[in-house]
């Protein structure tokens, strides 16, 4: 492992939940959240609170002032600008926005090509907005066969719904590949980038997509706030899919006008003290540097795909080149045994179907046991999680 990376990214003592001593191994669940971000969250809850956008008092303007900023930092960790930011309550709600708001733009006969690895947040939102949908499936290895995705897209897909990075294999996406096969039939391209935002560095425009959904959560930020980039001129012709307060220019009982996005599509209050607490891991992710971030995980990537490969008893999924999660099954173990057992070693994986349910239909298995890291994860997370599988083997016999 490349100590020199692992030294810079040491930053264990920033994170008040690992001061128990756990080693958790389900950041791609929900990353623990540093002390700058709580502290960002508590002044925002605490002295610092107001309401935003229609306060006259100092307070309020300050407090404006702040969410505000914090738009303009979850664009800039894009490469987009703060106006092509809607804040949404996650990348489920921001998913669900654009199935519903730009299917109305498209009308009947809508058509979507998602894949076989989609979370199952990339997969409803479409079957309850009336779309038809198609499914692209993976290579051997487990990415989406983008040379499938050629064959099957057709002038009537008006969309296409991928993730960037597989929650379940860590399989990674050739994005500003799928966006040109896409644009070439006349489709758009979402990227599903909740499991990329936190482990790679994005740039909307060198991907080339068209909309980008990312939760904070994943981000070491709050829950309960995420974001959709969309493209300008895309959000402006999108209808709003929800009404109420902040969303309107004019309202009369005959009639409203609506406000151009993204408050077109935030109507109510916001999660004004969520969003600027994530702003603050925006912060904190960008000062732990996306490309040491990515490096780190990578080698600890390797480092447990190489000893789970050295076991017979166990099945590793996805690609070498995962990014930052590592799929397995034990043989004769359900996964969640095996889960309940590394609790007893204080080792946190998931196990389950990982809300892909599709994917497991694919892999032929009900679940898999999945151990993600975070810029926190360390070589004795995985010597921990190794000891609980060699128990497990005993265990079991
Ligand atoms: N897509 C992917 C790839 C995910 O991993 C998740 C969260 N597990 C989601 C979408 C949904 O994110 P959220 O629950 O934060 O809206």
């Amino acid at each position: 492992m490349d100590a020199p990376t692992l030294a810079r990214l040491e930053r264990r003592g920033d994170f008040p939940s690992l001061a128990s001593g756990w080693h958790y191994l389900d950041s791609a669940a929900s990353a623990l959240k540093p002390q700058a971000v709580i502290d960002a969250a508590t002044r925002a809850l605490g002295g610092d609170y107001a309401t935003v956008h229609r306060g006259v008092y100092a307070k309020s303007a300050e407090m404006t002032r702040a969410y505000e900023a914090a738009r303009r930092k979850v664009a800039g960790l894009v490469g987009g600008a703060e106006d092509e930011i809607v804040f949404t309550r996650g990348a489920t709600e921001a998913i669900n926005l654009v199935a519903y708001s730009y299917g109305q733009v498209v009308g009947t006969g809508r058509r979507v090509l998602l894949s076989q690895l989609e979370h199952h947040s990339n997969i409803v939102p479409w079957q309850l907005a009336g779309w038809q949908v198609d499914v692209c499936p993976l290579t051997a290895n487990g990415r989406i066969d983008l040379d499938a995705a050629e064959a099957m897209l057709t002038r009537d897909h008006a969309m296409v719904a991928f993730a960037h990075v597989s929650n379940v294999l860590g399989s990674r996406l050739d994005v500003a590949r799928a966006a040109d096969l896409a644009h070439r039939v006349g489709a758009k391209l979402l990227v599903d980038g909740c499991q990329a935002v936190p482990r790679l560095a994005v740039d909307v425009d060198a991907l080339d997509c068209d909309f980008y959904a990312f939760s904070a959560h994943k981000l070491y930020g709050p829950t309960g706030i995420g974001a959709l980039w969309g493209r300008p001129d895309l959000l402006a012709a999108m209808p709003p899919w929800q009404g109420g307060g902040a969303m309107i220019d004019r309202v009369t009982f005959e009639g409203t006008a609506f406000a151009a996005p993204p408050a077109r599509f935030e109507a109510g209050t916001p999660a004004i003290v969520e969003g600027i607490a994530f702003g603050a891991a925006v912060d904190y992710v960008l000062s732990a540097g996306l490309d040491a971030i990515h490096a780190h995980e990578a080698a600890l990537v390797d480092e447990l795909r190489e000893a789970l490969s050295r076991r017979n008893d166990v099945t590793v999924f996805g690609p070498a080149d995962s990014a930052g999660i590592v799929s397995f099954a034990m043989d004769g173990v359900h996964p969640h045994d095996l889960g309940t057992i590394l609790d007893e070693n204080r080792v946190a994986i998931r196990a389950g179907h990982h809300c892909a349910q599709p994917l497991m239909d694919h892999l032929g298995v009900p679940a898999t046991a999945r151990a993600s890291f975070g810029l926190y994860s360390a070589a004795d997370d995985i010597a921990a999680l190794l000891d609980g599988i060699d128990r497990t083997r005993r265990i079991f016999g």
